[in-house]
């Protein structure tokens, strides 16, 4: 005999957390499964937009004893140093992952959730013929499940079991992110663009700022290590040098990950519902990934809850996930090619400057209503 339940969620990120979370409280037999333990750090910007908040709010979902920074501000800054601000229409928080993430499992256990942290999925199969998934975990044990939400990020191990193709590709970038103390305006989110990549700042809890980027593979192979890769090419743009120089910086050591795909993926494959990153991850820039994460999360559960038969259900998470993202992922994935390179950083900062209608349509379109 072994386990059965009604939905197994494989990754505790936001998406697997807001899905389990909201099966859970409706009265779901949830288990979700997460390879690492709460709480820990990830590479990740932590600027939320502030499209979820009312839903963070009314599911009192929103971590208390905090001072988060609100942030209505956006600066970019050319690879020379020159920057231009703007006002964000929607605008967002800061908030560590570290705290946001074991705020959200703890809101799993309240409910009646099931996690299983520190193991991870090894495979995922559906069985046509008795109609339901078996999960192999890494140790040996099966368990079995009615439905299956895939919420394991932008790559695992998983990827490459389920044939997915965008798993051949690889990318040029990687992501490294730090919490430093530094001067930097607490309402402010800023893009600081770099030769191959660029950098986000924003402040977090407890006065603390964020200091996260996108950088290139190639480079980090030409110069041997991430210090002398970002004195070699971050600090070459000297409004973000002094962010290296001048700051206290606060983890051991960086967070880093590589091989960050933004390829098109699919919201269903396998009969597994796809949520966050690993239907599509959203270009950095764009400063949204949380907030889709824990939208699409928050659909398939949903569409879990809602649909009467296993067609239905993934026929409405599908259309519905489609509608909601797949045009921000396009817009993304254009706009990615505005940054990172002299000229075009250039062109951006002018077209800010200047036509600041325009910039605020791209920024708009790359984001979604509040929900
Ligand atoms: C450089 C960079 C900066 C970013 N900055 C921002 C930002 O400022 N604002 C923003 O909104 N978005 C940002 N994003 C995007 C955002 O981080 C992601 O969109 C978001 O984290 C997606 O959440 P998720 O739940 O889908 O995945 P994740 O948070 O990646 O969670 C997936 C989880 O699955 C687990 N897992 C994987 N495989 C298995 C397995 N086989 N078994 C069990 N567990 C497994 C992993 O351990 C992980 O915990 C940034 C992304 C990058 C790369």
């Amino acid at each position: 005999m072994i386990d059965k339940y009604s939905t197994v969620v494989i990754g505790g990120g936001l998406a697997g957390l807001i899905s389990a979370y909201l099966l859970a409280k409706s009265g779901r037999d949830v288990l979700l499964v997460e390879k690492k333990s709460y709480p820990f750090h990830r590479v990740c910007g932590e600027y939320l937009s502030n499209e979820v908040f009312d839903f963070l709010k009314r599911e009192n979902l929103l971590p208390t004893g905090y001072d988060l920074p609100t942030i209505t501000h956006f600066l970019f800054s050319d690879t020379t140093g020159k920057s231009v601000t703007t006002l964000l229409d929607m605008g967002g928080f800061g908030i560590s992952r570290y705290v946001l993430d074991e705020h959200f499992y703890q809101k799993v256990l309240e409910n009646g959730g099931e996690v299983r942290t520190g193991v991870q999925v090894e495979t995922v199969l559906f069985d046509e013929i008795e109609n339901q998934f078996t999960l192999e975990l890494a140790g040996g044990e099966s368990l079995a499940a009615e439905y299956v939400i895939g919420a394991f990020g932008k790559r695992s191990k998983l990827d490459k079991v389920l044939k997915r193709s965008f798993i051949e590709k690889r990318s040029p970038y990687i992501g490294v992110k730090y919490h430093i103390k530094t001067d930097f305006d607490r309402n402010t989110v800023a893009l600081y663009n770099f030769e191959g990549g660029y950098c986000g700042l924003n402040a977090i809890e407890e006065d603390k700022v964020n200091l996260c980027y996108l950088g290139n593979r190639e480079h980090l192979r030409k110069y041997g290590s991430i210090e002398a890769m970002e004195q070699e090419i971050l600090w070459k743009n000297p409004s973000l040098k002094r962010f290296f120089t001048d700051s206290e910086f606060l983890l051991e050591k960086p967070e880093v990950i590589n091989e960050i795909n933004f390829e098109r993926k699919g919201p269903v494959e396998n009969h597994i519902l796809m949520a966050g990153d690993s239907a599509g991850l959203i270009t950095p820039l764009c400063g949204n990934g949380m907030a889709m994460a824990i939208q699409s999360g928050k659909l398939a559960a949903e569409s879990i809850l809602a649909g009467k038969t296993r067609t239905e259900i993934e026929s409405n998470y599908e259309v519905s996930w489609k509608a909601l993202f797949e045009r921000r992922l396009w817009l993304g994935r254009k706009v990615q090619r505005l940054f990172g390179a002299k000229q075009a950083s250039v062109f951006t900062r002018k077209l800010i400057q200047n036509v600041p209608f325009i910039a605020k349509q791209i920024i708009k379109n790359t984001h979604g209503k509040a929900f």
